[in-house]
């Protein structure tokens, strides 16, 4: 195991579960970072706290509602959860993985992490720019820079869809526990959640593959 500190930015969602998961695996010492922004559910934060706790993670809240005065978006307003005219979901917001990324470094630097994980993802980038692997090569550099500190920002979800997300929980041996306690659901509800939303049909859709394919494994 690596003796290195690492920082992971975590929703309490499959894939940043995943990520932690992924993470305490890896480095001898694991902290997690849970922006708050008006999500449409205190449910979120509540899931994200109680796996912190239950993986003996310590967790740091902040508070980064300031998001809400410059993004209309879905998650922090109470409008549709829909595609817009630019392409975008409307769960858009501008900007966010690189105010997220950037204030996980200065937590990172003050504890001695030089590693920052984030389940951001390429395959399924819904169009977000700062998710892209080329963005976060280019903030790499711009953080190391900026702090004149080796950060290194992992992305072990970039190149995954769905479906090899749950294969990876699996290996990392969270499945039942990715499956069960996580959040994805734009609607607050844990688990398979509401399985009417976008997030929720996506979860599912990679979740029914998975399966699909373990069991056809163990045939084989
Ligand atoms: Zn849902």
């Amino acid at each position: 195991m690596n003796k290195d500190k690492a920082v992971v930015v975590f929703s309490g969602g499959q894939d940043s579960t995943t990520c932690l998961f992924w993470a305490k695996q890896r480095y001898a010492h694991v902290e997690a970072i849970t922006f708050q922004y008006g999500q449409r559910h205190a449910a979120e934060l509540d899931c994200a706290a109680s796996i912190a706790e239950e993986l003996d993670v310590p967790h740091h809240v902040l508070d980064m509602s300031l998001l809400n005065q410059l993004a209309p978006s879905a998650l922090t307003r109470d409008i549709p959860i829909e595609t817009m005219d630019n392409g975008l979901p409307s769960t858009f917001v501008e900007g966010r993985n690189l105010l997220f990324l950037s204030f996980a470094a200065v937590l990172a630097k003050q504890i001695g992490a030089r590693h920052i994980v984030t389940g951001v993802c390429e395959t399924d980038f819904s169009g977000y720019p700062d998710c892209r692997d080329n963005f976060i090569k280019s903030l790499s550099v711009t953080l190391n820079l900026a702090m004149d500190y080796p950060f290194v920002i992992e992305t072990p979800l970039m190149w995954l869809d769905k479906k090899e997300t749950w294969a990876l929980a699996d290996r990392l041996g969270a499945f039942d526990f990715v499956r069960t306690r996580t959040l994805t659901c734009y609607n607050g509800i844990v688990a398979d959640g509401c399985g009417e939303c976008p997030a929720c049909r996506l979860r599912a859709a990679g979740l029914k593959d998975y399966l699909l394919e373990r069991e056809g494994g163990v045939r084989s």
